[in-house]
């Protein structure tokens, strides 16, 4: 188990110990202050897995989201949701993170940022993503070559062992695995 993650450190550790599905998530979320239903339960799950307590994660959707619709709205429309995610109402079912599995065969549409990237983003836009997380060329070809051959979390998990300069023996097969690895590595 890992500390909890509070709000003001989520920026750094998004870049050091997200996978990258749910960097995408984060940095679409902070540059379109707004994310589909899809991509709202895909990354707030993974939150939740991380250790964001409701208070900040409520703080947290409210500062992007009332960027784009007011925090009247918010409260509305959206706030209702994530205390549900966090089973504080409706049937007050604890809500689990999606696997990999689950990511992997969502169908993302237009406009969605959710999904798996390794399975859903073009060759093109996945170098250039894995480029920017810091994966080198000679990596680089090694997960693409893993996509080719349709074996997404085996390109997550050289993705991981990349950045990580270490190796991952148990493979990639949950989102919030991916963190806790990596946060054990950085902590
Ligand atoms: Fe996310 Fe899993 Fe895809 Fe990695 S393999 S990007 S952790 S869904």
């Amino acid at each position: 188990e890992f500390a909890e993650v509070s709000i003001k450190d989520i920026d750094q550790v998004a870049k050091s110990s997200f996978p990258l599905c749910m960097r995408h998530l984060f940095e679409k979320l902070r540059e379109d202050h707004h994310l589909k239903h899809g991509g709202r339960m895909q990354l707030g799950l993974f939150l939740k897995g991380v250790g964001l307590k409701l208070d900040d994660a409520l703080a947290f959707w409210k500062a992007e989201f009332s960027q784009k619709v007011g925090a009247e709205r918010f409260d509305k429309e959206y706030a209702y949701s994530i205390r549900h995610n966090y089973g504080r109402e409706g049937k007050r079912t604890d809500y689990t993170p999606y696997s990999c599995q689950k990511i992997i065969s969502s169908t993302p549409g237009v406009g969605d940022h959710h999904g798996c990237p390794y399975r859903h983003f073009s060759e093109e836009n996945l170098k250039a993503a894995l480029s920017k997380m810091g994966v080198n060329s000679g990596a680089l070809e090694n997960v693409m070559d893993k996509v080719r051959n349709r074996h997404y979390q085996l390109a997550c998990t050289l993705t991981f062992e990349s950045i990580h300069g270490s190796s991952n023996d148990a493979g990639i097969n949950h989102p919030n695995q991916y963190f806790s690895d990596s946060h054990e590595i950085f902590k």
